[in-house]
């Protein structure tokens, strides 16, 4: 049978646009959907934008400091409509940027919702086109909890778009979207309380990293509420009242829920083409990304693997490398690094002390705590925090932890060692960039006691 094309993807977000692009440049006939702006989550209200804030957020601390090194700042005043037309521009280019990269690979683009008719049928604004392969890669959306006054609050879609900043603000969840907004608001002034219904923040990420950020982000003005659960919201006069299941009430001018997110595939025709979905909406996939249905297959946030831009961008070229590059490749998530863009920064790269303990039995642990020297000559208290679990039987580092400026920077670069099954002896065979906070974690020689140590030098 004769296809229209031998690709078709819906989503034109990181993993749809480089799946496309790189199968047409394997010459494969590509079209792909998007109903949005093309750059998808990352591009448009998640990754770029978030970060632009966040170094928005960062001025505040780093005008203190200025003083401290004998400059002189006169009065300081943020304008947030400022920020927002920046940042707006900056998103349509790139958005300019992802299409043009489509365009130039020569793959056909169809603007408008897409939806799957059959195993081998898309059809787009009325019209149904064919292709050999079907790919979704529709990336996901906030899920909110169902309480009472919750269309009250906002998400982070609409955090991005904000028309005045508030003078106070909520912020739910405890994990990477609410740890990165509190310390944005923070940063920016804004008052701000994070509420996380459990004890500790970032679950599944190393017990210790969860803590020390709750402490470092309440040194720096965040006020953490921990055990705190929402049960309803409501308009007052003045604002919105929040209140929590133990009866506690917050009062604030914006609530905004991080509380996760779900995978997008209702209404896409996914359950009639026979495509498996799992209980919380993902699009079932084995390790080359193939779902149910032979010729369609899935990457990206839509199947809820590891929903990190850098993941579903290797999943597309994994993908287009076993579809039309002759090479089936399947997936490795080993080793995925990644880094919460709160103030300060998180990055990890393996397992957590806790996980590692679980898998191996045995550990060494390494750790190092010191405040940055860029910090001495000021009243900034932020610590940097650095640990290495190490698999005693073996002496691989198996897992590298950072709670500091520009972990995610540092922590790139220790992956690389992780990922090749770096040993401890080889991290110290490693000389260090002095005087560099990095040079921590090829310098740290004696193994930390059972109980945390960090506290102490
Ligand atoms: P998306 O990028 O979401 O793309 C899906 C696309 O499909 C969208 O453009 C959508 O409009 C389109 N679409 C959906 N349904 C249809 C349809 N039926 N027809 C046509 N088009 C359709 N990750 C990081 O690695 N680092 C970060 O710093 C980071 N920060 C983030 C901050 C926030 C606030 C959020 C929300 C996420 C962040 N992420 C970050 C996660 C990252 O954005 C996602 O993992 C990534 O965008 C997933 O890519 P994707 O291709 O799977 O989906
Ligand atoms: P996360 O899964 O990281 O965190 C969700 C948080 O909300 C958790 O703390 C969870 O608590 C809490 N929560 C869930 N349901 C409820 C509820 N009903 N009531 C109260 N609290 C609740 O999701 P995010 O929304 O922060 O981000 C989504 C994903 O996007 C991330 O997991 C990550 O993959 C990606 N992302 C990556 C970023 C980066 O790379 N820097 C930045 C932003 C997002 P509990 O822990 O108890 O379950």
């Amino acid at each position: 049978m004769a296809f229209d094309y031998e690709l078709f993807t819906i989503g034109g977000g990181s993993g749809g646009v480089r799946a496309s692009r790189v199968s047409a440049s394997y010459g494969a006939r590509v079209a792909i959907a998007e109903n949005d702006r093309f750059g998808g989550t990352c591009v448009n209200v998640g990754c770029i934008p978030k970060k632009l804030f966040s170094y928005a957020a960062h001025w505040r601390e780093d005008f203190h400091l200025a003083a401290a090194y004998g400059w002189t700042v006169g009065e300081v005043r943020f304008d947030w409509p400022t920020l927002l037309r920046n940042k707006d521009k900056e998103i349509a280019r790139l958005n300019g940027v992802y299409e043009r990269v489509l365009v130039n690979a020569g793959v056909e683009i169809h603007r408008g919702r897409a939806e799957i008719v059959d195993p081998h049928s898309v059809r787009v604004n009325g019209k149904t086109y064919t292709a050999k392969h079907i790919l979704v890669a529709t990336g996901s959306w906030p899920t909110l909890p169902v309480i009472d006054g919750v269309e009250l609050a906002i998400t982070s879609n609409e955090a991005f778009h904000l028309e005045r900043l508030p003078r106070r603000a909520v912020v739910v969840g405890g994990g990477y979207i609410a740890l990165e907004f509190a310390s944005i608001f923070n940063g920016l002034g804004v008052e701000t309380v994070l509420t996380y219904r459990g004890k500790r923040l970032l679950r599944g990420f190393d017990a210790e990293i969860g803590t020390r950020v709750g402490e470092e982000m309440s040194a720096k003005g965040v006020r953490v509420c921990y055990g705190c659960e929402p049960a309803a919201l409501r308009r007052t006069a003045v604002g919105i009242e929040i209140e929590f299941t133990d009866g506690r009430i917050e009062r604030t001018d914006l609530v905004m829920f991080a509380t996760g997110r779900r995978p997008n595939t209702a209404k896409l025709g996914l359950e009639h083409a026979g495509v498996k979905l799992a209980p919380d909406g993902a699009v079932i996939v084995d390790r080359y990304s193939a779902t149910s249905v032979p010729s369609i297959h899935a990457v990206g946030d839509v199947t809820n693997r590891i929903n990190l831009t850098p993941v579903a961008t290797a999943e597309a070229m994994w993908l287009a490398r076993t579809l039309f590059g002759g090479e089936p490749t399947p997936i490795d998530h080993d080793n995925v690094p990644t880094a919460v863009f709160s103030h300060p920064n998180v990055a990890t790269v393996g397992l957590s002390e806790e996980r590692a303990r679980e898998r191996y039995g045995a550990v060494d642990i390494y750790k190092a705590s010191f405040r940055a020297l860029k910090l001495t000559m000021s009243e900034e208290k932020e610590r940097t925090f650095m640990k290495l679990v190490v698999d005693r039987a073996s002496q691989r580092v198996v897992g590298a932890h950072m709670i500091g400026a520009d972990a995610g920077e540092i922590i790139q670069g220790i992956a690389i060692a992780v990922k090749l099954g770096a040993t401890k002896a080889q991290f110290d065979a490693t000389i260090g960039i002095h005087p560099t906070a990095a040079e921590e974690f090829v310098t740290m020689r004696e193994k930390s006691g059972s109980e945390p140590d960090f506290r102490q030098r």
